[in-house]
Protein backbone atom coordinates (compact mmCIF):
# COMPACT_ATOMS: atom_id res chain seq x y z
CA UNK A 1 0.00 0.00 0.00
CA UNK A 2 1.41 3.53 -0.83
CA UNK A 3 0.64 6.65 1.01
CA UNK A 4 0.90 10.34 -0.44
CA UNK A 5 4.06 12.44 0.69
CA UNK A 6 2.51 14.52 3.24
CA UNK A 7 1.40 10.96 5.05
CA UNK A 8 4.75 9.89 4.81
CA UNK A 9 5.90 13.53 5.94
CA UNK A 10 3.58 13.35 9.12
CA UNK A 11 4.70 9.70 10.10
CA UNK A 12 8.57 10.15 9.86
CA UNK A 13 8.02 13.42 11.79
CA UNK A 14 6.32 11.65 14.23
CA UNK A 15 9.90 9.25 14.44
CA UNK A 16 11.58 12.70 14.71
CA UNK A 17 13.07 13.18 11.06
CA UNK A 18 13.53 16.98 10.23
CA UNK A 19 10.38 17.73 7.42
CA UNK A 20 8.96 21.16 6.76
CA UNK A 21 6.02 22.83 8.18
CA UNK A 22 2.99 22.14 5.93
CA UNK A 23 -0.85 21.75 5.21
CA UNK A 24 -3.24 19.41 3.32
CA UNK A 25 -5.54 21.03 1.35
CA UNK A 26 -9.21 19.45 -0.86
CA UNK A 27 -9.90 22.19 -1.71
CA UNK A 28 -8.79 25.85 -4.00
CA UNK A 29 -11.03 27.63 -0.72
CA UNK A 30 -8.23 26.54 1.50
CA UNK A 31 -5.24 27.42 0.18
CA UNK A 32 -5.14 30.95 1.32
CA UNK A 33 -5.34 30.15 5.51
CA UNK A 34 -2.70 26.90 4.44
CA UNK A 35 -0.59 29.68 3.05
CA UNK A 36 -1.09 32.21 5.76
CA UNK A 37 -0.11 29.56 8.75
CA UNK A 38 3.25 29.09 7.21
CA UNK A 39 6.19 31.57 7.56
CA UNK A 40 7.04 32.39 4.52
CA UNK A 41 8.06 34.41 2.52
CA UNK A 42 8.78 31.15 0.14
CA UNK A 43 6.30 28.06 -0.41
CA UNK A 44 5.80 25.16 -2.02
CA UNK A 45 2.39 23.83 -3.57
CA UNK A 46 2.59 20.11 -4.46
CA UNK A 47 0.29 17.99 -6.29
CA UNK A 48 -0.44 15.10 -3.84
CA UNK A 49 -0.68 12.00 -6.16
CA UNK A 50 0.75 8.01 -5.89
CA UNK A 51 2.99 8.58 -8.61
CA UNK A 52 6.44 10.44 -8.62
CA UNK A 53 8.33 12.81 -11.15
CA UNK A 54 5.75 15.70 -10.13
CA UNK A 55 8.16 18.26 -10.43
CA UNK A 56 8.47 17.81 -13.77
CA UNK A 57 4.90 16.29 -14.83
CA UNK A 58 2.47 18.78 -16.73
CA UNK A 59 -0.96 19.18 -16.23
CA UNK A 60 -2.93 17.71 -19.39
CA UNK A 61 -5.50 20.06 -19.75
CA UNK A 62 -3.24 23.13 -18.78
CA UNK A 63 -0.91 23.03 -22.01
CA UNK A 64 2.79 22.38 -22.21
CA UNK A 65 3.74 25.87 -21.20
CA UNK A 66 2.28 25.46 -17.26
CA UNK A 67 4.23 24.89 -14.99
CA UNK A 68 4.67 21.39 -13.29
CA UNK A 69 3.21 19.41 -10.13
CA UNK A 70 5.47 20.94 -7.74
CA UNK A 71 5.48 24.80 -7.57
CA UNK A 72 7.58 27.24 -5.87
CA UNK A 73 5.62 30.05 -4.89
CA UNK A 74 6.49 33.64 -3.61
CA UNK A 75 3.70 35.32 -2.05
CA UNK A 76 0.33 33.74 -0.83
CA UNK A 77 -1.32 35.06 -3.53
CA UNK A 78 0.76 33.15 -5.72
CA UNK A 79 -0.07 30.05 -4.03
CA UNK A 80 -3.40 30.77 -4.19
CA UNK A 81 -3.27 31.15 -7.78
CA UNK A 82 -1.47 27.89 -8.68
CA UNK A 83 -3.70 26.24 -6.13
CA UNK A 84 -6.35 27.18 -8.38
CA UNK A 85 -4.74 26.13 -11.75
CA UNK A 86 -3.55 23.12 -9.89
CA UNK A 87 -6.58 20.76 -8.57
CA UNK A 88 -8.92 18.86 -10.03
CA UNK A 89 -6.51 18.64 -12.95
CA UNK A 90 -4.48 15.61 -14.43
CA UNK A 91 -0.60 15.58 -13.98
CA UNK A 92 0.69 13.32 -16.31
CA UNK A 93 4.49 12.11 -15.22
CA UNK A 94 7.02 9.09 -15.70
CA UNK A 95 5.89 7.48 -13.24
CA UNK A 96 1.57 7.82 -14.05
CA UNK A 97 1.72 6.47 -17.39
CA UNK A 98 0.26 8.09 -20.50
CA UNK A 99 -3.26 7.99 -18.35
CA UNK A 100 -1.96 10.09 -15.66
CA UNK A 101 -3.43 11.04 -12.51
CA UNK A 102 -5.97 13.71 -11.33
CA UNK A 103 -4.89 16.01 -8.34
CA UNK A 104 -7.38 16.06 -5.35
CA UNK A 105 -5.61 17.11 -2.40
CA UNK A 106 -2.13 19.46 -2.69
CA UNK A 107 0.47 20.11 0.33
CA UNK A 108 1.59 23.78 0.86
CA UNK A 109 4.79 23.53 2.51
CA UNK A 110 7.16 26.19 3.94
CA UNK A 111 10.10 26.53 1.08
CA UNK A 112 13.51 25.50 1.36
CA UNK A 113 16.68 27.24 -0.10
CA UNK A 114 18.38 24.25 -1.13
CA UNK A 115 22.29 24.23 -1.06
CA UNK A 116 22.77 20.47 -2.44
CA UNK A 117 20.13 17.71 -3.43
CA UNK A 118 21.02 14.41 -2.43
CA UNK A 119 19.06 10.62 -2.99
CA UNK A 120 18.32 8.54 0.28
CA UNK A 121 16.31 5.49 0.13
CA UNK A 122 15.68 2.28 2.48
CA UNK A 123 14.22 -0.93 1.02
CA UNK A 124 14.73 -4.61 1.44
CA UNK A 125 17.60 -5.64 -0.42
CA UNK A 126 16.80 -9.67 -1.22
CA UNK A 127 20.38 -10.84 -2.29
CA UNK A 128 21.28 -9.90 1.24
CA UNK A 129 18.27 -10.82 2.91
CA UNK A 130 18.54 -7.00 4.59
CA UNK A 131 17.19 -3.60 4.76
CA UNK A 132 19.65 -1.62 3.05
CA UNK A 133 20.23 2.26 2.31
CA UNK A 134 20.75 3.32 -0.83
CA UNK A 135 21.92 6.86 -1.49
CA UNK A 136 23.41 9.19 -3.91
CA UNK A 137 25.24 12.26 -3.89
CA UNK A 138 22.78 13.17 -7.48
CA UNK A 139 19.95 13.69 -5.87
CA UNK A 140 16.69 15.46 -7.04
CA UNK A 141 14.67 14.45 -10.58
CA UNK A 142 17.04 12.49 -12.46
CA UNK A 143 18.07 9.67 -10.09
CA UNK A 144 16.77 7.23 -12.73
CA UNK A 145 19.09 8.39 -15.39
CA UNK A 146 21.72 8.79 -12.53
CA UNK A 147 20.86 4.62 -12.11
CA UNK A 148 21.12 4.35 -15.89
CA UNK A 149 24.04 6.41 -17.10
CA UNK A 150 26.76 6.46 -13.72
CA UNK A 151 25.66 3.35 -11.40
CA UNK A 152 28.71 3.49 -9.37
CA UNK A 153 27.27 7.21 -8.17
CA UNK A 154 24.86 5.05 -6.41
CA UNK A 155 25.93 3.42 -3.09
CA UNK A 156 24.37 0.25 -0.99
CA UNK A 157 24.84 -0.01 2.53
CA UNK A 158 22.86 -3.05 3.93
CA UNK A 159 22.25 -3.07 7.89
CA UNK A 160 22.60 -6.41 10.16
CA UNK A 161 19.52 -7.32 11.97
CA UNK A 162 21.16 -7.66 14.76
CA UNK A 163 23.14 -4.48 15.75
CA UNK A 164 21.23 -1.97 14.00
CA UNK A 165 22.83 1.24 12.44
CA UNK A 166 26.12 0.94 13.40
CA UNK A 167 28.46 3.81 14.01
CA UNK A 168 30.63 2.29 11.11
CA UNK A 169 27.21 2.47 9.13
CA UNK A 170 27.07 6.27 9.60
CA UNK A 171 30.11 7.14 8.96
CA UNK A 172 29.83 4.97 5.51
CA UNK A 173 26.38 6.71 4.66
CA UNK A 174 27.82 10.51 5.87
CA UNK A 175 30.69 10.04 3.40
CA UNK A 176 28.99 8.55 0.53
CA UNK A 177 26.93 11.62 0.50
CA UNK A 178 29.97 13.99 1.61
CA UNK A 179 27.94 15.15 4.56
CA UNK A 180 30.18 16.87 7.04
CA UNK A 181 29.76 19.59 9.78
CA UNK A 182 26.22 20.64 10.92
CA UNK A 183 24.47 18.14 7.92
CA UNK A 184 26.79 14.94 9.32
CA UNK A 185 25.51 15.51 12.64
CA UNK A 186 21.96 15.48 11.24
CA UNK A 187 22.71 12.80 8.98
CA UNK A 188 23.94 10.73 12.63
CA UNK A 189 20.37 11.10 13.84
CA UNK A 190 18.72 10.73 10.80
CA UNK A 191 19.59 7.71 9.12
CA UNK A 192 18.67 5.30 12.45
CA UNK A 193 15.20 7.22 12.95
CA UNK A 194 14.66 6.41 8.94
CA UNK A 195 15.51 2.45 10.21
CA UNK A 196 13.28 2.92 13.05
CA UNK A 197 10.50 3.76 10.87
CA UNK A 198 11.06 1.50 8.16
CA UNK A 199 11.17 -1.49 10.76
CA UNK A 200 8.94 -0.70 12.97
CA UNK A 201 6.23 0.38 10.35
CA UNK A 202 6.55 -2.50 8.13
CA UNK A 203 7.47 -0.23 5.11
CA UNK A 204 8.33 -2.07 2.08
CA UNK A 205 9.78 1.22 0.32
CA UNK A 206 11.15 4.33 1.75
CA UNK A 207 12.65 6.85 -0.50
CA UNK A 208 13.39 10.73 0.34
CA UNK A 209 14.71 12.31 -2.88
CA UNK A 210 15.48 14.54 -2.29
CA UNK A 211 16.79 14.71 1.55
CA UNK A 212 18.66 18.24 0.98
CA UNK A 213 21.37 20.44 2.77
CA UNK A 214 19.79 23.33 3.38
CA UNK A 215 21.63 26.83 2.76
CA UNK A 216 21.94 26.74 6.65
CA UNK A 217 23.83 23.36 6.67
CA UNK A 218 21.17 21.27 8.08
CA UNK A 219 19.41 18.48 6.45
CA UNK A 220 15.70 18.11 5.69
CA UNK A 221 13.57 15.45 4.48
CA UNK A 222 12.26 17.14 0.84
CA UNK A 223 9.88 14.58 -0.75
CA UNK A 224 8.88 11.35 1.10
CA UNK A 225 7.49 7.73 -0.93
CA UNK A 226 6.83 5.46 1.58
CA UNK A 227 4.74 2.04 0.82
CA UNK A 228 4.32 -0.82 3.08
CA UNK A 229 4.10 -4.24 3.15
CA UNK A 230 0.25 -5.42 2.68
CA UNK A 231 0.65 -8.78 4.38
CA UNK A 232 1.85 -7.09 7.68
CA UNK A 233 -0.70 -4.13 7.55
CA UNK A 234 -2.99 -5.67 9.98
CA UNK A 235 -0.65 -4.46 12.54
CA UNK A 236 -1.01 -1.16 11.61
CA UNK A 237 -4.65 0.04 11.95
CA UNK A 238 -3.06 3.80 11.75
CA UNK A 239 -1.51 3.34 8.72
CA UNK A 240 -4.67 1.76 7.07
CA UNK A 241 -6.22 4.71 7.56
CA UNK A 242 -3.72 6.66 5.22
CA UNK A 243 -5.23 4.25 2.16
CA UNK A 244 -6.55 6.71 -0.18
CA UNK A 245 -8.70 4.45 -2.16
CA UNK A 246 -9.28 6.75 -4.59
CA UNK A 247 -5.44 6.37 -5.98
CA UNK A 248 -5.88 2.47 -6.09
CA UNK A 249 -6.17 0.48 -9.35
CA UNK A 250 -10.03 -0.06 -9.56
CA UNK A 251 -9.46 -4.34 -10.66
CA UNK A 252 -7.37 -4.14 -7.73
CA UNK A 253 -9.56 -3.06 -5.58
CA UNK A 254 -12.58 -5.51 -6.84
CA UNK A 255 -9.87 -8.72 -6.51
CA UNK A 256 -9.25 -8.03 -3.44
CA UNK A 257 -13.07 -7.42 -2.34
CA UNK A 258 -12.85 -11.01 -3.43
CA UNK A 259 -10.26 -11.66 -1.98
CA UNK A 260 -7.81 -12.78 -5.37
CA UNK A 261 -4.51 -11.66 -5.16
CA UNK A 262 -4.30 -10.18 -8.48
CA UNK A 263 -2.19 -7.09 -9.55
CA UNK A 264 -2.70 -5.49 -13.05
CA UNK A 265 0.18 -5.49 -15.52
CA UNK A 266 0.66 -3.60 -18.87
CA UNK A 267 0.41 -6.52 -21.56
CA UNK A 268 -2.53 -7.69 -23.42
CA UNK A 269 -3.02 -11.52 -22.04
CA UNK A 270 -5.40 -11.91 -19.24
CA UNK A 271 -4.89 -14.66 -17.19
CA UNK A 272 -6.80 -16.46 -14.67
CA UNK A 273 -4.52 -19.46 -12.61
CA UNK A 274 -4.65 -21.10 -9.55
CA UNK A 275 -1.58 -20.84 -7.33
CA UNK A 276 0.86 -18.19 -7.00
CA UNK A 277 3.37 -20.20 -8.20
CA UNK A 278 1.92 -21.33 -11.29
CA UNK A 279 0.92 -17.70 -11.51
CA UNK A 280 4.17 -16.43 -11.87
CA UNK A 281 5.08 -20.04 -14.23
CA UNK A 282 2.14 -18.53 -16.49
CA UNK A 283 3.33 -15.48 -17.35
CA UNK A 284 6.80 -16.83 -17.69
CA UNK A 285 5.88 -19.01 -20.86
CA UNK A 286 3.95 -16.19 -22.27
CA UNK A 287 6.69 -14.01 -22.30
CA UNK A 288 8.64 -16.65 -23.32
CA UNK A 289 6.64 -17.23 -26.28
CA UNK A 290 6.55 -12.94 -26.86
CA UNK A 291 3.72 -12.07 -25.42
CA UNK A 292 2.95 -10.33 -22.27
CA UNK A 293 0.39 -10.43 -19.26
CA UNK A 294 -1.87 -8.05 -18.51
CA UNK A 295 -1.97 -9.05 -15.04
CA UNK A 296 -0.82 -11.59 -12.34
CA UNK A 297 -3.76 -13.49 -10.84
CA UNK A 298 -4.06 -16.15 -8.22
CA UNK A 299 -7.87 -17.44 -7.78
CA UNK A 300 -6.67 -19.53 -4.46
CA UNK A 301 -6.63 -23.39 -3.85
CA UNK A 302 -10.20 -23.51 -3.12
CA UNK A 303 -11.94 -20.86 -5.08
CA UNK A 304 -15.77 -21.16 -5.36
CA UNK A 305 -17.71 -20.27 -8.91
CA UNK A 306 -18.29 -17.09 -7.69
CA UNK A 307 -14.73 -16.42 -7.04
CA UNK A 308 -14.31 -17.58 -10.49
CA UNK A 309 -17.25 -15.61 -12.00
CA UNK A 310 -15.72 -12.41 -10.20
CA UNK A 311 -11.87 -13.06 -11.18
CA UNK A 312 -13.44 -13.50 -15.01
CA UNK A 313 -15.05 -10.41 -14.94
CA UNK A 314 -12.20 -8.09 -13.15
CA UNK A 315 -9.81 -9.77 -16.62
CA UNK A 316 -12.48 -8.70 -19.11
CA UNK A 317 -13.04 -5.13 -18.12
CA UNK A 318 -9.46 -4.15 -18.58
CA UNK A 319 -9.85 -3.03 -22.25
CA UNK A 320 -6.17 -4.30 -22.63
CA UNK A 321 -6.99 -7.46 -22.73
CA UNK A 322 -6.75 -8.88 -26.27
CA UNK A 323 -7.06 -13.02 -25.10
CA UNK A 324 -7.71 -14.93 -21.74
CA UNK A 325 -5.66 -17.66 -20.84
CA UNK A 326 -7.07 -19.89 -17.76
CA UNK A 327 -4.59 -22.24 -16.47
CA UNK A 328 -5.57 -24.70 -13.68
CA UNK A 329 -4.19 -27.77 -11.78
CA UNK A 330 -7.24 -29.22 -9.85
CA UNK A 331 -5.58 -30.31 -6.94
CA UNK A 332 -8.24 -29.24 -4.03
CA UNK A 333 -9.76 -26.79 -6.84
CA UNK A 334 -12.01 -29.12 -8.97
CA UNK A 335 -11.83 -28.54 -12.71
CA UNK A 336 -15.51 -29.23 -13.22
CA UNK A 337 -16.18 -25.77 -10.59
CA UNK A 338 -13.30 -23.78 -12.57
CA UNK A 339 -15.55 -24.94 -15.64
CA UNK A 340 -18.75 -24.02 -14.76
CA UNK A 341 -17.56 -20.43 -13.41
CA UNK A 342 -15.81 -19.95 -16.19
CA UNK A 343 -18.93 -20.49 -18.52
CA UNK A 344 -21.50 -18.89 -15.78
CA UNK A 345 -18.94 -15.95 -16.59
CA UNK A 346 -18.73 -15.58 -19.80
CA UNK A 347 -22.86 -16.38 -20.23
CA UNK A 348 -22.95 -12.89 -18.00
CA UNK A 349 -19.96 -11.06 -19.32
CA UNK A 350 -20.22 -11.89 -22.55
CA UNK A 351 -16.37 -12.62 -24.51
CA UNK A 352 -14.76 -10.54 -26.83
CA UNK A 353 -11.33 -12.30 -26.92
CA UNK A 354 -10.08 -15.57 -27.66
CA UNK A 355 -10.15 -17.47 -24.39
CA UNK A 356 -7.92 -20.68 -23.85
CA UNK A 357 -8.25 -22.93 -20.88
CA UNK A 358 -5.89 -25.27 -20.04
CA UNK A 359 -7.33 -27.94 -17.17
CA UNK A 360 -5.48 -30.52 -15.54
CA UNK A 361 -5.88 -32.34 -12.21
CA UNK A 362 -9.00 -33.16 -10.33
CA UNK A 363 -11.96 -34.22 -12.51
CA UNK A 364 -9.99 -32.54 -15.57
CA UNK A 365 -12.19 -34.57 -18.18
CA UNK A 366 -15.38 -33.75 -16.51
CA UNK A 367 -14.16 -29.83 -16.75
CA UNK A 368 -13.32 -30.38 -20.63
CA UNK A 369 -16.47 -31.79 -21.23
CA UNK A 370 -18.27 -28.81 -19.68
CA UNK A 371 -16.87 -26.36 -21.68
CA UNK A 372 -16.75 -28.25 -24.82
CA UNK A 373 -20.27 -29.02 -24.50
CA UNK A 374 -21.06 -24.99 -23.59
CA UNK A 375 -20.93 -24.24 -27.27
CA UNK A 376 -18.82 -21.22 -26.06
CA UNK A 377 -15.84 -20.78 -28.97
CA UNK A 378 -12.88 -21.41 -26.03
CA UNK A 379 -10.01 -23.71 -27.19
CA UNK A 380 -9.10 -25.86 -25.28
CA UNK A 381 -5.32 -27.04 -24.82
CA UNK A 382 -3.40 -30.08 -23.84
CA UNK A 383 -0.69 -28.54 -21.42
CA UNK A 384 0.49 -25.49 -20.17
CA UNK A 385 3.17 -25.17 -23.47
CA UNK A 386 0.37 -26.14 -25.93
CA UNK A 387 -1.64 -23.42 -24.06
CA UNK A 388 0.45 -20.22 -24.18
CA UNK A 389 1.13 -21.02 -27.83
CA UNK A 390 -1.98 -20.89 -28.66
CA UNK A 391 -3.00 -18.03 -27.06
CA UNK A 392 0.15 -15.90 -28.05
CA UNK A 393 -0.79 -17.12 -31.60
CA UNK A 394 -4.25 -15.81 -30.76
CA UNK A 395 -3.43 -12.24 -29.78
CA UNK A 396 -1.36 -11.62 -32.46
CA UNK A 397 -3.20 -13.01 -35.20
P1 LIG B 1 8.85 14.86 -7.41
O1 LIG B 1 9.20 15.60 -8.65
O2 LIG B 1 7.53 14.18 -7.50
O3 LIG B 1 9.93 13.94 -6.97
O4 LIG B 1 8.66 15.98 -6.25
P2 LIG B 1 9.71 16.58 -5.17
O5 LIG B 1 9.00 16.74 -3.89
O6 LIG B 1 10.96 15.78 -5.14
O7 LIG B 1 10.01 18.02 -5.76
C1 LIG B 1 10.61 18.19 -7.01
C2 LIG B 1 11.66 19.26 -6.96
O8 LIG B 1 11.08 20.50 -6.57
C3 LIG B 1 12.77 19.02 -5.96
O9 LIG B 1 13.76 18.16 -6.47
C4 LIG B 1 13.28 20.44 -5.74
O10 LIG B 1 14.22 20.77 -6.75
C5 LIG B 1 12.04 21.28 -5.92
N1 LIG B 1 11.54 21.67 -4.59
C6 LIG B 1 10.67 21.01 -3.81
N2 LIG B 1 10.52 21.62 -2.62
C7 LIG B 1 11.32 22.70 -2.65
C8 LIG B 1 11.62 23.74 -1.71
O11 LIG B 1 11.14 23.77 -0.56
N3 LIG B 1 12.50 24.70 -2.10
C9 LIG B 1 13.08 24.69 -3.34
N4 LIG B 1 13.93 25.67 -3.65
N5 LIG B 1 12.83 23.73 -4.24
C10 LIG B 1 11.96 22.75 -3.90
MG1 LIG C 1 11.10 13.69 -5.47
Amino acid sequence: MNIHEYQGKALLKGFGAPVAEGVPVFEASEAEAAAKALPGPLYVVKSQIHAGGRGKGKFRELGPDAKGGVRLAKSVAEVVANAKEMLGHTLVTKQTGPAGKQVNRLYIEDGADIERELYLSLLVDRSVGRIAFVVSTEGGMDIEAVAHDTPEKIITVAIDPEKGVTAADLKELNGALKLDGDAAKDGETLFPILYKAFLEKDMSLLEVNPLIVMKNGRLRVLDAKVSFDNNALFRHPDVMELRDITEEDEKEIEASKHDLAYVALDGNIGCMVNGAGLAMATMDIIKLYGAEPANFLDVGGGASKEKVTAAFKIITKDPAVKGILINIFGGIMKCDIIAEGVIAAVKEVGLQVPLVVRLEGTNAELGKKIINDSGLNVVSADDLDDAAKKIVAAVKG
